[in-house]
């Protein structure tokens, strides 16, 4: 406020130039709240388990340890906590080691059809236990060998993510299907679900760090939060889009659009 006084002083203020500077400062404001927001939330997030460590610890120091009945549920909660740290430090990594461009991409040819079937295979278990059904939905008269040009590390990242998502917000008996469709120079992937949905309110948001659409439930799901930004960074970075359409008690649908491969 004390530049826009000063520059309005200035002879010509209202020139183009002006108005500039004022842009630099509200974009430099707004990445600076964005870098407070996660660092509080960064330090929240690592708080909460750590805590909940310490508390089991010190009960088991208190006698619990002693009883062999109490020592089990005080040990699983301490177990429990210390691999949620231990995710969330491995995607808070990866994340920086994407955004900075550390990460190396090996780009070339990922085949669809084989990535989504190994995919849909790995979360196989996941999906019994929830008695859903797991779909790949290939395109009628689907040509062989359609590929994407990516990274094949990347692109499990995305799909796991994705469909572990799927799983994750779609109650028992719920059906996730995984579509894919191809233009002459690009591929795109639908992961569907008929779960809870996100409300619109919520929609635009669900890409950033730590936003869950329902903090506390979600956070008791299990995620770490930064699933999505992860997926969306890496997208990005394989020169894609990623975009999601959703209708709250209904269902939702992530749409991966990535070059095609020749
Ligand atoms: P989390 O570890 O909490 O799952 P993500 O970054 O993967 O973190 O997702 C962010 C939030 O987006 C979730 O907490 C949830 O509220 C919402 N979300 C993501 N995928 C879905 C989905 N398929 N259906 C409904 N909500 C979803």
């Amino acid at each position: 406020r004390r530049l826009a006084a000063y520059v309005s002083r200035l002879p010509g203020a209202e020139s183009a130039g002006a108005v500039m500077v004022l842009h630099d400062i509200t974009d430099l404001r707004r990445l600076e709240r964005l870098r407070q927001d996660f660092v509080a939330n960064v330090s929240h997030e690592l708080k909460t388990p750590l805590a909940v460590i310490q508390s089991n610890i010190e009960a088991l120091q208190d006698g619990a340890a002693e009883d062999p009945q109490a020592r089990g549920p005080f040990l699983e909660r301490v177990k429990h906590e210390a691999d949620r740290l231990d995710a969330l430090i491995q995607d808070l990594l990866r994340l920086a080691k994407i955004e900075s461009g550390e990460q190396p991409f090996e780009l070339g040819r990922v085949p669809l059809d084989a990535a989504i079937a190994e995919c849909l295979e790995r979360q196989a278990t996941r999906a019994e236990a929830k008695s859903m059904a797991l779909i790949e939905v290939p395109p009628k008269n689907a040509p062989k060998g359609v590929a994407a040009f990516a990274d094949e590390d990347a692109m499990e990242a995305i799909l796991d993510n994705l469909v572990d998502n799927a799983i994750k917000y779609t109650p028992s008996g719920g059906k996730i299907t995984v579509r894919w469709t191809a233009t002459d120079r690009h591929v795109q992937i639908e992961v569907e679900d008929t779960g809870i949905g996100i409300s619109e309110a919520d929609l635009s948001r669900v890409f950033e760090r730590f936003y869950r659409a329902d903090r506390a439930r979600n956070r008791a799901a299990g995620g770490t939060g930064l699933g999505l930004a992860i997926v969306k960074h890496l997208v990005q970075s394989l020169h894609g889009q990623v975009t999601v359409a959703s209708q709250l008690g209904k269902g939702t649908t992530f749409k991966v659009t990535l070059p095609r491969a020749a």
